[in-house]
């Protein structure tokens, strides 16, 4: 996003230098400083729950010592941040082993239409608890894509468990697939028919920790991390998250991947 205007080839040789330098320091600044600020959210939202939970300790050895009533409500309370925290922390967990598998192209050979089902299976839970729906569309006549089809579950499951928590209660939401114009990408979309989301927002949407609503992404036991991983996983498969939003209306996430080279008949 910080493009710099060609250096001019008479400028001295020294001033070009500088010009570089003055770039990569700018650039690693800029690194260490989100570096910091990462650090310091994980920090934040790591510190919430243990705080409520130092909180409820208390009060079970105080207040709530001769209340059985209160007792197992403070152990509820205690039981749910404990989750929050075991999320929080296995969403750090991939995200850091995403980023670490960054310069490794995934290599493998996927079909789109399995890796979908799969999700959709997993996320059928939750959907249906908010009587929702899911429908799937053009998936199975697709051609195989070259992906890490770990990663990639990732990516569906991730983008299915906020359209299943976000959108309006017994809505549907559409996954479909396409072909790219030029024939050689799969690009995968997923509809849901929610409230939308305010084109000011877009931009920051897959920043680590960033939320249009914080208090519903909480109360829907959301990290905040899930559309960073999206990112980080896409990035890896050189591919970029796409949102198209429109309130009242609702939400559309796609992506590409690339179609997996044929097999060569005599590669020997
Ligand atoms: P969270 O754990 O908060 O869901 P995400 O990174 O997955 O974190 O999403 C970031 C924010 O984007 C969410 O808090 C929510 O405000 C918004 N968001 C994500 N998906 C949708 C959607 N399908 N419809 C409306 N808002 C969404």
């Amino acid at each position: 996003d910080m493009t710099i205007a060609p250096i001019s080839a008479d400028l001295p040789e020294e001033e070009t230098q500088a010009m570089v330098f003055f770039y990569e320091v700018t650039s690693l600044l800029r690194t260490e400083r989100m570096r910091v600020d990462f650090v310091a959210n994980a920090s934040h939202e790591l510190r919430t729950p243990l705080s409520s939970l130092m909180g409820s300790i208390e009060t079970l050895l105080g207040p709530a010592q001769d209340d059985p009533e209160a007792q197992q409500r403070f152990l509820q309370i205690m039981q749910k941040e404990a989750e929050r925290m075991a999320r929080l922390i296995d969403d750090l967990l991939s995200l850091s082993r995403i980023e670490m598998s960054r310069h490794v192209p995934p290599s493998t050979t996927v079909d789109v239409s399995l890796i979908v089902g799969n999700a959709i299976s997993t996320v059928l839970p939750i959907a249906r608890r908010r009587d929702m729906q899911f429908s799937a569309e053009l998936l199975s006549a697709l051609p195989k894509v070259r992906a890490d089809e770990d990663q990639i579950t990732q990516v569906m499951l991730n983008l299915l468990v906020n359209a299943s928590k976000y959108a309006d209660q017994g809505t549907i939401v559409h996954i479909s697939g396409a072909l790219s114009n030029t024939g050689k990408h799969v690009i995968l979309s997923i509809r849901d028919e929610g409230p939308g989301i305010a084109a000011e927002h877009l931009a920051r949407l897959t920043e680590r920790f960033y939320r249009v609503d914080t208090a519903r992404s909480r109360k829907m036991g959301g990290t905040g991390l899930g559309l960073a991983i999206v990112k980080h996983i896409l990035l890896r498969h050189e591919s970029q998250l796409d949102i198209r939003s429109q309130l009242g209306k609702g939400t559309t996430f796609s992506f590409r991947l690339p179609i997996a080279a044929e097999k060569t008949p005599s590669a020997a």
